[in-house]
């Protein structure tokens, strides 16, 4: 397969594919009912559900693509939008390399809100945390409230690195958004380790200190909790 944008050969791999050579942590956050689970679950699995159910707490996914000969894989917690798990989501803020904010095109108080989840972001997450902002449900023409140019202005403004418009229900811009995602980790990573590999260089020159050059190490995949699904039936958002 091949990215339209970049000409980059890719290949998607079965969510529950274990093998992997990076893997990287994503957190989905933005106010309830925008359609984080559906997009997230568009993207990873191909399933949209009118009906979804809402989550508790967060819902796990994994995306694992293979690009430039190596597989990644992104494991994404999708979060409830809920006040009270706000503390609880927290804790995950602060090992995500990537935050998916989003918000509904239908709905002026989940943009309103979007201050709200930029300030949890600046106050919890590390620093170098990279955003991309999504506004859902664009399939829903009649009832936008929300314009595609208050959208890029928003950015603009909270240095959100990638805008999007999308429809989790349509499929628009769900699978090629965790395709960019991929990518751009990759390619952070990639020169994270070339400075790394001439670090290796310089220490073995000057024999200053051997424990400089480690690698970088992907973390172990958490594996599916098998009560989530029991506690999805309970409504939250
Ligand atoms: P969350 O609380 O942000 O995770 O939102 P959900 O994914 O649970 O979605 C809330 C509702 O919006 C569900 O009834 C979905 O079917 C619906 N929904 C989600 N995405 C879209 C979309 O792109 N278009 C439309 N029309 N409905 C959507
Ligand atoms: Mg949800």
């Amino acid at each position: 397969m091949t990215d339209p944008g970049t000409e980059e050969q890719y290949e998607i791999l079965p969510d529950d594919y274990t093998q992997f050579d990076l893997s990287f942590k994503i957190i989905v956050v933005g106010d309830c009912s925008v359609g984080k689970s559906s997009f997230t679950n568009k993207a990873t699995r191909n399933i949209f559900d009118d009906d979804y159910n809402a989550t508790i707490g967060f819902e796990f996914f994994t995306f694992n693509i293979k690009m430039y000969g190596k597989i990644i894989k992104l494991q994404i917690w999708d979060t409830c939008g809920q006040e009270l798990y706000r503390s609880l989501i927290t804790n995950f803020y602060r090992n995500s390399s990537f935050a998916i904010v989003v918000y509904a095109v239908n709905s002026q108080q989940s943009f309103d809100d979007l201050e709200i989840w930029f300030r949890e972001l600046r106050t919890h997450a590390n620093p170098d945390i990279k955003t991309i902002l999504v506004g859902n449900k664009i399939d829903l023409k009649d009832e936008r409230k929300v314009t595609t140019k208050q959208g890029e202005d928003f950015s603009k403004l909270n240095n959100v690195h990638k805008f999007i418009e999308a429809s989790a229900k349509e499929g628009i811009n769900t699978t090629s958004t965790f395709i960019y995602i991929a990518k751009m980790l990759y390619e952070e990573h990639s020169k994270f380790e070339e400075y790394t590999e001439q670090d290796k260089e310089f220490t073995e020159k000057f024999k200053i200190n051997d424990s400089l050059s480690d690698s970088i190490q992907p973390p172990k995949m958490k594996k599916k909790n098998p009560e989530e699904k029991e506690r999805k039936q309970k409504k939250c958002c």
